[in-house]
């Protein structure tokens, strides 16, 4: 879980924090990771968590898991669950208590109280729309709301009366008195404070008046003791709001926002709004479909903790925008299963081949190593017999170019096995292949094939016809066609159609009863993972996680 990984160490919020210990700045390093409940986490919050998590520990101090549950309307006890388990899967415990910024509600009340006190908060009476066109453009500088120049004692007991709920939704608001006229839009009367009549899975019915995001998300940080406040680049505005905010509350931890890149992946999204938007558009199944770059997607897939939080270190941090190839996330979980994955033969796209000259009630037992490298991990028994069965690709009734495998009138070696040579096709009426008809030559067990002899041209797997489980394969590829989504509005329209692939095919039947294992590798077709939680008795499905095809 312990990050070796000396590069990561030096990535510039390191430096800041070594620096800040240096100068006696602070003894004692606390990070959080602040999700909202409003869908699951995905790669891109890996990124996040490793940063927080990895720097707590590394200085002994805390991280914790904060969830930032400011806005009741979207959020669900199903998504904090999901966020919970998806961090204890990745091997990060957070310190104490999970914390909520529901939890901070009162204090954070006082907070707005102390701000309209100052005169530095009022209450405003326009509603979202005009509140928009009040605030300006980039270009355009904003314009004072009529309401902005309310007495303290007006705007207190208007606050109070909307905190007893005694105005409809949208019609007031509890507003910053900043800066109409800031280059930062932000800062032009930031809401504070919103009408919401809407029961809160932690409060209840306790409030109909939300705090904003910005408003609440400072202030938990400094109850939290959080010293560093780190997140991603979008929120560079928003640390001028942060820090007005804690300079004029009296509030006593003040911690310091730090920003750095998103992460992206080639071909993926990383954002839970588009997120749901494919699922409430069917195109994926739900929020751990394995097409998706969510962790419970990936987890599902057949990606291990360690593969997700190595790859994490190793993209490093910085505040650069880029897409980071998906070849490197895969390089990752590939150099894990390489060494920990039992191989194991396996058929896809069945195809029965019958060996005339071998008699039906003969089976020879082969002995087959359970990795090529690795002794420990022990052998299996097969058994070679007269029906088999090999993949549909695997044959072709003519001559292809660089086509090294089994072809009618031609030899092929079966893996571990003899060298067959196609003799005839059986086809039904529609002209569909139901078997192929060989021979096999008994001499051949065992014998290596040189590349240089025309008639043995490669090397394909196979499975005994008699000791087969059907399974569901599925193959995954790329939900999008696109490597880099400029434009998130059409995304709908680049969406793959053809990524994902069912099979009917087999494994060995002694597989899954041998194997403690979920990850294997089917020779020639690719890593793959045992969902054993969709699966059942009737129905057994094997995701691929890389294919080598
Ligand atoms: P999304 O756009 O997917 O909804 P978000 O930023 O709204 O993401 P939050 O739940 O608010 O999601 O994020 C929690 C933390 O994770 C924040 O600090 C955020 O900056 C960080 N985070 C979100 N997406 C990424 C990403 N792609 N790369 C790195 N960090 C991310
Ligand atoms: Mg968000």
């Amino acid at each position: 879980m312990y990050n070796n990984n000396n590069f990561y160490k030096k990535n510039f919020i390191f430096k800041i924090i070594q620096n800040d210990l240096k100068n006696k700045k602070y003894n004692f390093i606390c990070t959080r990771f602040p999700p909202e409940p409003n869908g699951y986490l995905h790669i891109g919050h890996i990124k996040s968590i490793c940063l927080n998590f990895f720097i707590a520990k590394f200085y002994k101090g805390n991280f914790f898991l904060r969830i930032d549950d400011t806005n009741p309307t979207t959020e669900n006890i199903k998504y904090i669950n999901s966020i919970k388990k998806d961090l204890i899967w990745l091997g990060f415990q957070w310190d104490e208590k999970v914390k909520y910024s529901s939890n901070y509600f009162d204090i954070i009340y006082e907070y707005a109280i102390e701000l309209i006190n100052k005169n530095l908060a009022y209450v405003d009476e326009l509603n979202t729309q005009e509140i928009k066109s009040y605030r300006g453009t980039l270009l355009l500088p904003g314009k004072n709301s009529p309401y902005r120049d309310r007495s303290i004692k007006e705007n207190l007991k208007l606050f109070h009366n909307m905190r007893l709920g005694k105005f409809p939704e949208g019609s007031m608001s509890l507003r910053a008195k900043i800066d109409m006229k800031s280059k930062i839009i932000i800062m032009r009367d930031p809401v504070l404070y919103r009408i919401k009549f809407q029961k809160h899975h932690q409060t209840g019915g306790k409030w109909c008046i939300y705090p904003t995001y910005d408003f609440c998300h400072c202030i938990s940080d400094a109850i939290e003791g959080i010293t560093h406040s780190l997140c991603t680049l979008e929120f560079q505005d928003n640390k001028i709001l942060y820090n007005w905010i804690l300079n004029n509350i009296s509030i006593k931890n003040h911690p310091k926002q730090y920003e750095f890149s998103k992460l992206q992946i080639e071909y993926g999204i990383t954002s839970k709004r588009i997120i749901r938007l494919l699922i409430k558009k069917k195109i994926v199944k739900g929020w751990d479909d394995p097409r998706l770059l969510t962790i419970s997607g990936l987890r599902r897939k057949g990606y291990t903790a360690s593969s997700l939080r190595n790859f994490c270190y190793h993209i490093g941090v910085t505040k650069q925008n880029n897409i980071i190839q998906l070849s490197y996330l895969e390089s990752f979980i590939k150099k894990e299963l390489n060494k920990i994955a039992p191989r194991t033969m396996a058929i896809l796209r069945p195809l029965k081949i019958i060996i005339d000259n071998f008699p039906i009630t003969k089976k020879i037992k082969l002995k087959i190593p359970n990795h090529p490298s690795n002794k420990n991990m022990g052998y299996k028994i097969i058994y070679f017999t007269k029906e088999i069965y090999i993949d549909v690709l695997d044959f072709s009734e003519k001559e292809k170019k660089n086509y090294t495998r089994l072809i009618l009138g031609k030899k092929i070696k079966l893996r571990y096995s003899f060298v067959i040579k196609a003799n005839k096709v059986i086809k039904d009426n529609n002209g569909n292949i139901i078997c192929i008809h060989c021979i096999y030559y008994q001499k051949t067990l065992g014998l290596k094939i040189n590349k240089k002899d025309p008639k043995i041209k490669g090397i394909i797997h196979w499975i005994s016809c008699s000791s087969t489980q059907p399974v569901l394969f599925y193959l995954y590829n790329n939900l999008f066609r696109k490597k880099k989504i400029n434009n998130i509005n059409n995304i709908l329209s680049y969406v793959n159609k053809k990524s994902l692939l069912i099979y009917n095919g087999f494994i060995e039947k002694k597989l899954l009863q041998d194997q403690k294992q979920q990850h294997f590798q089917f020779e020639r077709e690719g890593y793959f993972y045992f969902d054993k939680k969709n699966s059942n008795k009737k129905k057994i499905i094997f995701n691929q996680i890389l294919s080598m095809r």
